[in-house]
């Protein structure tokens, strides 16, 4: 599928001239913190979440390239995404090619509506960048499985409609073997969600407790055990997406005013530098893009975008602190530096850290 660039760049004012007339605040990190449902159904009655999945399954069927305008425009513009990010980025696609046919009936349309909040249930006290270390167990029982564990680090959950859970099904099995992927309704019985303030007081994520959760056995994604392989996949797609370094552009954006304010050259040359590595990440995430559509193995790309990516948010925020010091700032600069400061040390870890992604990258070099 190849997209006409002229389309594109129709569909690109259209995002924009949406975003022009949408009421909300920027904030760096939006697309994790900003759970507004309004403005997540508005963006699904304009067909921009699955956009990307095929008609026959009800999605846009329109290409990842075309998605990507989209999603690089919303975060641009620093808007409230979160309520709908991670099900059109990694749940839709996850249950498009693992689900049953009843699965995909189920949950796509009210993914593409915009009705579904979905949490993530990876992380445990001792399994984040272990995810082979899990512990969280599913033991089957008449009609489905039962879970008992506890998630941390749970963005989210406090709003969720549904969760996504990694659970351990064959307790004497292999680390990597014996794991499944369940999604779970967040009003069933036996879960609790627990606050974790961040470390400026925001509440975004939190500890996901399970007991004795039924879920049932259509609620099972793709084949029992085979959960490792299908994460794997799945975080191919967590950690290729824009939100890798788009997280602080709205500090970005203030930089390129506040540069244009005064002849600091200094100034000038760090606003230009970024710019140019931003022009690169864009390059790669097009080619990224490209290689779904084209049905590409994307875990390499996803890793070293991610890498790349969540240095380059890093080093914006910390230009920012010599571009305004020199060059002033406007109203509402302060406080979007603040959201940066505080979205950039996550950015380095959630989704796998830094180093976790270096590894991947070098099997990758080495066909490991
Ligand atoms: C803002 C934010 C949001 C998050 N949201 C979610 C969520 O919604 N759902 C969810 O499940 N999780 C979430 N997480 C958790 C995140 O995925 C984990 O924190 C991450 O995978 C790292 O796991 P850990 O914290 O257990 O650190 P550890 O695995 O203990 O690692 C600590 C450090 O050790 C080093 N390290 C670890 N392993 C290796 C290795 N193999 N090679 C080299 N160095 C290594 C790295 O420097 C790493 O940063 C979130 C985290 C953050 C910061």
């Amino acid at each position: 599928m190849v997209d006409d660039c002229r389309e594109l760049d129709g569909l690109r004012a259209e995002v924009r001239g949406f975003l022009a007339e949408a009421v909300f605040t920027p904030r760096c990190d939006n697309w994790m913190r900003g759970v507004d449902r309004d403005f997540s159904r508005a963006v699904a009655e304009r067909g921009w979440i699955g956009m990307s999945w095929p008609r026959e399954h009800g999605g846009g069927g329109r290409t990842n390239v075309a998605r990507l305008v989209v999603t690089e425009e919303l975060l641009r513009a620093g808007a409230p995404v979160a309520g709908h990010w991670t099900a059109d980025r990694q749940i839709g696609p996850s249950v498009l090619r693992h689900g049953t046919p009843e699965l995909r009936a189920e949950l796509l349309p009210a993914i593409r509506r915009g009705d579904t909040v979905f949490c993530l249930g990876l992380s445990e006290s001792e399994a984040g960048s272990d995810l082979a270390a899990v512990r969280t167990r599913a033991s089957r029982v008449a009609g489905g499985w039962e879970i008992d564990g506890a998630k941390i680090w749970t963005t989210s959950a406090h709003h969720a409609t549904h969760a996504y859970v990694l659970a351990r099904t064959d307790a004497g099995s292999a680390r990597h073997a014996g794991l499944t992927e369940f999604l779970v309704d967040m009003d069933t019985p036996g879960i609790t969600v627990r606050p974790i303030l961040d470390l400026v007081g925001e509440h975004h994520f939190n500890e996901l407790l399970l007991e004795s959760v039924f879920v049932p056995e259509a609620r099972v994604l793709g084949v029992v055990g085979e959960g490792w392989a299908q994460v794997t996949e799945q975080l191919a797609f967590e950690r290729g997406g824009v939100e890798r370094y788009l997280s602080t552009y709205p500090v970005l954006r203030a930089l390129t005013r506040a540069a244009r304010r005064t002849p600091d050259r200094a100034a000038t040359e760090r606003v230009g530098a970024l710019a140019a590595r931003l022009v690169a990440l864009r390059r790669l995430a097009l080619d990224l893009a490209r290689a779904i559509d084209g049905g590409h193995a994307t875990t390499r790309l996803a890793a070293e975008l991610k890498l790349l990516g969540t240095d380059f948010e890093r080093d914006v925020v910390e230009d920012a602190r010599y571009v305004f010091d020199v060059c002033g700032t406007e109203d509402g600069d302060g406080e979007l530096l603040l959201d940066g400061l505080a979205a950039v040390p996550g950015g380095a870890i959630r989704g796998g850290a830094s180093e976790v992604m270096r590894t991947v990258i070098a099997r990758a070099e080495l066909g490991r």
